[in-house]
């Protein structure tokens, strides 16, 4: 019983009342994709989005009988049509579980099968890999190609257009009101071991996480703003933004499937993008392209960089030479991702370049909503000196607080905070620092490689006796795995033909760039490879190309 409870409305938060506020008070204000099938510009309005929205509704409801927790998963690009399927199935009362295409066919049959799915929508240029999973995945009763009836053909299994699916609707669906702890959206993220980890957002972990991002101390979104989210809506919902953006009326600007520098570029020219976000990798490729052509891109006044740090190099290029303020944020899958964005202080005011360096190399400062902690090896809260290295934990209201029929939860303490797997330092202004990861996982171009599985694939050639699997620091691609072989007695050194072996076991981007022969690998008290100890000993390693 509450000693005295406040007269407020108790109004859901609703992922729906998003796109309703956006259709009805920013409804001419656009967003522009660039089409996935062909490469075309395609523009409208918050309103059409929204009047499709409601036709995909009614067709998902009548026609494909979907209902509230059933889960309809898409493989797909940065899109009005994703943008469409957002809303429209969380609206509903479905579960949209947006499915990494970049992860191995294997890897996402298992996700189709976990989540039991009902329905995949898929952009065409993933018809191989469908025609590749969809006889493994037994739930799935409709695949969709996202565009109209002559896309059909693109795919040997029988599959539906969206376009001629919705065409006969209705423009009106009363969007219901529930629980807002409902299920809304479902990302699986790479686990150090083994099988991916489902995270299920709410509706009002969703709604929360959108409306701390567009704070001027986050991603600082408003109505005059376009939005340019290179990171794919695959990915942790692209970081938010298509609900920040429909939140403020910021227009939407969407790829497709082109994310090099020469497509990037001219988009942020003809759309006059603001603001970009997306992964180092990305803004690499941009930066060369820019460095080649002697192109500028004055309209971007910031840029939102995470997923991995932000390499000193690519700051000062970018904010040196074409006057682009970077910032960089920390977060993850479980996290919806916001946890940390680098904004400065009133005390910065005026310190020196090279300081104003070093505090924006840091991984950001906490948002509002995030509680952190760091700990030791044993649990004990380390103090925020911002040099006491340690676990990072979090707790929230847009932190998962379990795995989608997870079996483990060894993620997760007693008292309810969240292991992240990163180690770092926290200082007295809520600035944090990541030193290391506690995670075996390697992070290549913003994408996960477990070490476990390549560890495990490489014990399978004749002449390695035992493998491991470290990340080395690469220019290019952030992180690239390196494999280190102790050698059966008698075998001979042949690094080639381990790789080609690997090859035909593990995605291409999988393989080691590198193997590295060690007499006797260094073996911890329970007879685990010490990483640790492998990755002191190849501190200084550098890839032969890089
Ligand atoms: P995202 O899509 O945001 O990259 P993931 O769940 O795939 O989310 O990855 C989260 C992990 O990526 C973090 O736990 C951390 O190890 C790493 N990471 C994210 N942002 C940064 C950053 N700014 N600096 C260093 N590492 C980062």
């Amino acid at each position: 019983m509450l000693a005295l409870e406040g007269l407020m409305m108790n109004r859901p938060l609703m992922i729906s009342h998003i796109i309703q506020h956006a259709a009805m008070n920013h409804g001419k204000r656009e967003i522009v994709t660039r089409l996935p099938e062909n490469h075309q510009i395609h523009r409208y309005g918050y309103a059409d989005a929204h009047a499709r929205s409601q036709k995909l509704a009614n067709m998902l409801t009548r026609d494909m009988k979907i209902k509230e927790g059933d889960r309809v998963s898409t493989i797909a690009w940065n899109s009005h049509r994703h943008f469409e399927l957002y809303y429209a199935v969380s609206g509903v009362g479905a579960v949209i579980n947006t499915v990494n295409p970049r992860l191995s066919p294997q890897h996402i049959i298992w996700i189709l099968n976990h989540s039991q799915s009902k329905a995949v929508f898929f952009d065409s240029t993933f018809a191989p890999l469908i025609d590749g999973i969809a006889e493994h995945c037994k739930t799935v009763k409709n695949w969709v190609v996202m565009g109209g009836g002559e896309l059909r053909g693109a795919t040997k299994t029988q599959t539906d257009a969206y376009e001629d699916m919705i065409a006969g609707h209705k423009a009106s669906y009363d969007w219901p009101d529930f629980d807002e702890n409902a299920a809304a959206g479902l990302c699986y993220t790479s686990g150090t071991t083994g099988d991916p980890k489902g995270v299920l957002y709410s509706h009002r972990s969703t709604v929360l996480h959108a409306l701390a991002s567009t704070s001027s101390d986050v991603i600082g979104v408003g109505a005059s703003g376009v939005l340019l989210p290179v990171v794919p809506m695959f990915h942790v919902n692209a970081w938010g933004i298509p609900y920040a953006a429909a939140m403020t009326g910021a227009k939407l600007v969407m790829p497709g499937a082109r994310l090099d520098g020469e497509g990037l570029h001219e988009l942020i020219e003809s759309e006059q993008v603001s603001y970009v976000a997306g992964v180092p990798t990305v803004w690499l490729g941009l930066l060369q392209y820019l460095k080649q052509t002697g192109k500028r891109i004055d309209s971007v006044d910031r840029v939102l960089i995470g997923g991995s740090a932000l390499p000193e190099a690519l700051l000062r290029a970018y904010e040196d030479e074409y006057g682009v303020r970077m910032q960089q944020g920390w977060g993850m899958t479980e996290m919806s991702p916001l946890g940390t964005v680098n904004v400065p202080l009133p005390k910065h005011a005026g310190i020196s370049r090279e300081e104003e360096i070093k505090v924006k190399l840091k991984q950001g400062r906490l948002v509002f909503g995030v509680e952190m902690r760091i700990v030791d090896d044993e649990g004990n809260v380390l103090p925020r000196d911002g040099e006491s290295s340690g676990h990072v934990q979090v707790r929230g209201p847009w932190i998962a607080s379990a795995y989608y029929r997870g079996a483990g939860d060894e993620s997760f303490t007693d008292d309810g905070w969240f292991k992240t797997g990163d180690v770092a330092h926290l200082d007295e202004d809520g600035f944090m620092t990541i030193t290391d990861r506690s995670k075996d996982v390697i992070k290549t171009g913003g994408e996960w490689i477990s070490s476990i599985d390549l560890e495990n694939a490489a014990m399978g050639h004749k002449d390695v006796a035992l493998a491991a699997v470290i990340g080395r620091a690469h220019p290019k691609w952030q992180e690239r795995p390196l494999l280190i072989v102790q050698l059966r007695e008698g075998a001979k050194p042949d690094a080639q033909s381990i790789l080609d072996y690997l090859s035909g076991q593990v995605a291409k981007w999988w393989v080691p760039d590198a193997v590295e022969f060690i007499d006797a690998m260094p073996i911890g008290a329970t007879g685990k490879v010490l990483k640790t100890k492998l990755r002191e000993i190849y501190k200084d390693f550098k890839f032969p190309d890089a």
